[in-house]
Formats: C-alpha cells, structure tokens, sequence
C-alpha cells in the first residue's frame, strides 16, 4: 500500500506528549499550546498565534475577528477543499467565487480586481457589489497545494478599497511569497494541522496575526468569550474552540523538523517532474517566479482527459494496486449548497478539476515506492489513451 499522503513521525513528538500526561497538563492551558503558538507564529513571520482546534474553526474566527457580518460578501478561491467556504457561511456571509488561474492553479488575482473595479461601486464608506447590493468586506485567497497565490493585486486593492485579505494558509505553511512567507502578507491568516498537512498534531488549527488586539479578540472568541474566569460571566456568544495541550506537544515536535519536511516534499515533487516533464499526456504544476513552494501535495493534470473519465479510470486502477490517489476538489460554485451564490468568469476550474490527479507524496515516501508509482501511472497512460 502507497498511501496518498501520511503524517511523518519521528522527532519528539513521544517526549512531549508523556509530558503532557506525566505532569497532568493536557488540556487547552498548558505550556506546549504558548510555545506551539510562538513557533507557528515565527514561522509565519507575525507577533502572534492563537491556536484552534482545527483549521476550519480558525477561519470562522479569523473572519470574524476582520468585520465580515451576516449579510457580507467574501470573495474566495472556487478551486479550493471546501472549508473557507463554509466558514463564510458561518459568519452568515455569501462567497463570490474567483476562477483559478491556469498557470500555478491558484486563485486568479486579476480577476479580482476585475471584479472589484467592475462589478462593485463605493457607497457609504464601503464597498458595494452592483449586483447584490451587499457590502465585500473581506478576501480568502487560498494557497492551494504549497504554492501562494499571487498576492501584490490583491494587497493593492486591500489598500485601495479597505477590504481584509484573510489567507488560507492551511495547505502551505512554510512557503513564500516573493520572500515573505504565506501568513505574514493579509491582515489575519490561518493553518491546519489535520493529519495530512505538512505539520500535525492530528487535528489542529492556527490564526495568526500582526495586530494584537485581533489576536487578543481571536483569543477571546475562542476561549467561549469569558470575561471573568471565576465568575463565569460573558459578554458575547463565544467557541470553544481551543487545541490542547496535548495535541500542541505533538506540533511543537513537528514543527521542529518543519524544514526537513519541505525538503522531502521538494525531493519528492523534483523526481515526479523530471519523470513526466517531457511527456504530452501530462501538464505539470509550474512554480511561479516569485514563489517558494513547499509541494505539500503533488498535483499533475492528465491532459487527454475531457471530461474526467481516464481520471477516474486511472484512480482506481492504482487503487487496486494499493496506490492511492485523489483528484483536486470539485469547484465550489458547482455544489448543490453553493451553486447559486454569485461566481465570477470561471473559465479554468472545471477542467482543472477534471484532469487532475494528486500523486503519493508523503514526507517518508521511498524511492522504490515513487519508481513504482511513476511506472504504473506510465503503463495506465500509455494503453489507456489509444
Ligand atoms: C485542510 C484545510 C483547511 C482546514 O481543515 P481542518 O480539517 O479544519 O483543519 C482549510 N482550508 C484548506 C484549503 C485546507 O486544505
């Protein structure tokens, strides 16, 4: 069996977790989930970190905490798995979906600004979709698959038009963008620490953030907004949604080995390249000038696919042979919950979607597993396509 994508670990994660359980401090106070937050937030290149208990919950208070209100607009990657969507729908706000560019597969910032300058008009202080008539007060582009999304026009526009850029980091924790890494280039951002992310603690999220008194509403928020510890008195409705101590043992270990991680899914990722490069039937993910990617997940698209039928042919073939593979996700503006929310000149993600296929590429992934790989996705290819 060649598992998509496995968590790796051999650091310390044992040492720290028997602590937790030797001295009694496993539960969401504890000195692993200060420390786990000051790493991620280092990492991250921000002052600070509020740990969650996973990814999803970290958007649904990163969005809060940046103004988004029941009736708001955000816009948002249409080719991204599904959780900063929902989390805009937490908040009682609707998604506009942004079509992905065709080069790196990330949301097309042009077309945000497109949209922004086109289908939207300031009005009282804010800015108005025509459309609609409700207020876009924030921005999710999502780093998908290790690689940023091209921020600079968004960042314009952020400036421009006073509205948040909340990054979904979740998938790309450690890569950067023109030298600053992903975390560090909206005003608020969050990561995932679920099993198949680079780091993780099994479950497990982050916010992080430049700006203290956003992290400290983040803090509160999450801690079910309690005012007075002993009195049990709150002010607002809050969440429980801290990590434990437990769970953040486990990603300080992980975090230490953060760097070795990049560099094997680099490895990784440069020996599929070299592999597939020069062969039609495959269109390879390209890094983008300005990009350090972590190939968190390698991706390629089958290019003789039309309409996903050799995708899925191909998906279970391997899956007979014990490799495992997956395809991107649906788009968003596709789902029966979603399909009529507002989508904006979607032209590449259905078919990126189609023709895509996510290869094994776990940290401990040996060579003979990846030679195999490579030979049967050959075979497949070969006598499928006549
Ligand atoms: C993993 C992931 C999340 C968060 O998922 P959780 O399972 O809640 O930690 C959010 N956004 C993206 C793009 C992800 O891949």
């Amino acid at each position: 069996m060649i598992p998509l994508c496995v968590p790796e670990i051999r650091g310390n994660e044992w040492k720290y977790v028997k602590d937790c359980l030797d001295t009694s401090w496993v539960s969401s106070v504890g000195s692993y989930v200060s420390r786990f937050e000051e790493m991620v937030a280092n990492r991250a290149g921000v002052r600070h970190g509020v740990a969650t208990v996973n990814g999803t919950a970290a958007l649904h208070i990163a969005l809060m905490v940046a103004g988004v209100r029941p009736d708001d607009e955000v816009i948002v990657s249409d080719l991204t798995f599904i959780a900063p969507v929902n989390a805009i729908r937490y908040c009682g706000a609707h998604p506009i979906f942004i079509d992905a560019e065709p080069d790196h597969w990330q949301m097309d910032t042009g077309k945000v600004l497109d949209f922004l300058e086109n289908e939207c008009i300031w009005r009282n202080q804010h800015l108005e979709n025509k459309t609609t008539g409700r207020r876009i007060s924030a921005i999710v582009p999502v780093h998908i698959l290790g690689h940023p999304v091209d921020m600079e026009p968004l960042l314009q526009s952020s400036r421009k038009y006073g509205v948040r850029i909340v990054e979904d980091a979740s998938e790309s924790l450690g890569a950067a963008y023109r030298s600053s890494p992903v975390g560090s280039l909206g005003d608020i951002a969050c990561f995932s620490f679920n099993g198949n992310k680079i780091v993780t603690t099994g479950g497990g999220g982050m916010i992080v953030t430049d700006n203290e008194a956003w992290a400290q509403r983040a803090r509160y928020l999450t801690t079910q907004a309690k005012d007075d510890p002993v009195e049990y008195i709150h002010h607002e409705v809050g969440y429980n949604y801290r990590l434990t101590n437990i769970q953040a043992a486990m990603g300080c270990a992980q975090i230490e080995l953060l760097n070795e991680y990049i560099a094997k899914k680099r490895d990784i990722a440069a020996r599929y390249d070299t592999a597939f490069q020069d062969h039609s039937s495959f269109c390879l993910l390209q890094e983008a000038s300005w990009a350090e990617s972590i190939q968190w997940m390698y991706t390629l698209l089958l290019t003789e696919d039309n309409d996903g039928s050799l995708r899925k042919h191909i998906l279970q073939k391997l899956e007979k042979q014990g490799i495992q593979t997956r395809p991107l996700w649906h788009p968003m503006h596709l789902l029966p919950m979603y399909k009529n929310d507002q989508s904006f000149r979607i032209e590449h993600t259905p078919r990126l979607y189609q023709q895509s296929l996510s290869l094994p590429c776990s940290v401990g992934l040996n060579k003979d597993d990846q030679e195999q790989v490579i030979a049967e996705l050959f075979k497949l290819v070969r006598v499928d396509s006549l």
